[in-house]
């Protein structure tokens, strides 16, 4: 049997009801995605979750439990790795230590009996693309973990498989190194339009790379979205604290419209968006970078803080109506500078923690008031 598309472009991948167990325990649940041809979608969600189950799913290591796999409508889940041909790189390289820079790259076409002539053309261009031309005599040992990520990045894309699985690739390297390979990985899929699946727990990288994102949550998918869709509309509680809504509280529900509702409870007010079924009780969630100072009071003396006034009449506003903002109160407790913005933990009056990230200069002890506008509440079933 051979592939529709054993080397080059492809149409689809299609996962049906895919599910994968140990022992009682089931590590992906009934997943169901397709992947376009030249699409580069990532899966996300925290460690666990089973990302790398469906990946190897995919790439044909590990046996599904249920469902199937169809590449251009053929079947694939029950043809052996080699046979599938994806292009496989992993957080640790898995490079051949033995080998030179250009004979890792060069393995799989050797395997293929691709023409000397043409494999040394290849080997040169796949370098090139991942701007390693200067190393291809090295031996891998002597490179840096980007440079050897880089290397693995090359075997994989050098053959033009249908398809690039990528699991948790930059995730050995530094903080800098990371944001230079996030940008080089984008950059190679936009010359090379390779139809890739890329695994990542940092929700950074998958909205920065992907064109797609599909989160998971214990092997079920949450949701499934363009970046801007999943970061401005998740889909649950889950994934809204997964996109930075850091900031929940589970309140009563005491009012509200189809569109908005009103929480309350013991001082505490908050109205937001309404996100599906609620039943008496909801959870309110808010990023620390919604919240903006509006007031801070160190002892007796009141000032109001410049440049932070964005939300018009919301000052004094008395808690909150559903055309005005939210206003909180509370107390500083600890502050983090991070230059432009600092990180604040503010303990409400309710004695609620609360993140906020203001351009404001905070200091511990201080009384705050902070509010938000409710569009930019989200609320939730909890
Ligand atoms: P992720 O890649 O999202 O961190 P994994 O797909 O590796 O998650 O794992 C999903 C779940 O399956 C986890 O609970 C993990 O402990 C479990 N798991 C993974 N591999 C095995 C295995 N070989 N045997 C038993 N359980 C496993
Ligand atoms: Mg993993």
């Amino acid at each position: 049997m051979s592939l529709p598309a054993a080397s080059g472009r492809i149409s689809e991948l299609r996962l049906e009801g895919v599910s994968r167990s140990y022992g009682a325990r089931r590590a992906l649940d009934g997943l169901d995605m397709t992947i376009k041809g030249g699409e580069f979608v990532a899966l996300l969600g925290p460690s666990g979750c089973g990302k790398s189950t469906a990946l190897n799913c995919v790439a044909g290591l590990l046996p599904l439990t249920e469902g199937r796999i169809l590449l251009d409508g053929t079947r694939i889940d029950t043809l052996p790795p080699e046979k599938r041909g994806f292009g496989m790189v992993f957080q640790n390289y898995a490079l051949f230590p033995h080998m030179s820079v250009r004979a890792n790259v060069a393995f799989g076409l050797r395997m293929r009996r691709t023409p000397a002539a043409e494999r040394r053309e290849r080997v040169a261009e796949a370098l090139r693309l991942v701007q390693l031309g200067e190393y291809a005599d090295r031996l891998p040992g002597r490179l840096s973990g980007g440079q050897q990520q880089r290397v693995a990045i090359a075997r994989a894309i050098v053959l033009e498989p249908p398809l690039v699985l990528m699991d948790e690739p930059l995730s050995n390297l530094d903080a800098a190194l990371r944001l230079e390979m996030r940008t080089e990985i984008r950059r190679i899929h936009q010359t090379l339009g390779l139809t890739t699946i890329y695994v990542t727990h940092d929700q950074e990288e998958a909205l920065s790379l992907a064109d797609r994102l599909v989160v998971l949550r214990d092997g079920v998918l949450q949701q499934a979205g363009t970046p801007e869709e999943v970061y401005t509309e998740p889909a649950n509680r889950f994934v809204a604290a997964f996109m930075g809504y850091r900031n929940a509280f589970e309140l009563p529900v005491v009012g509200g419209d189809s569109r908005t509702v009103r929480l309350a409870a013991d001082g505490l007010a908050l109205t937001g968006v309404r996100r599906g079924e609620l039943p008496g009780t909801a959870v309110a969630c808010v990023r620390p970078e919604d919240l903006t100072v509006t007031e801070t009071v160190t002892e007796t003396v009141t000032e109001t803080v410049a440049g932070t006034g964005t939300v018009a009449g919301t000052v004094a506003g008395a808690g909150g109506g559903v055309a005005g903002a939210n206003t909180l109160s509370g107390t500083v407790e600890v502050v983090e500078y991070h230059g432009r913005e600092s990180a604040a933990q503010v303990r409400t009056d309710g004695g609620h923690p609360l993140s906020v990230k203001t351009p404001a200069r905070l200091a511990p002890g201080e009384r705050v008031t902070l509010s938000v506008p409710p569009e930019r509440v989200l609320v939730f079933a909890p």
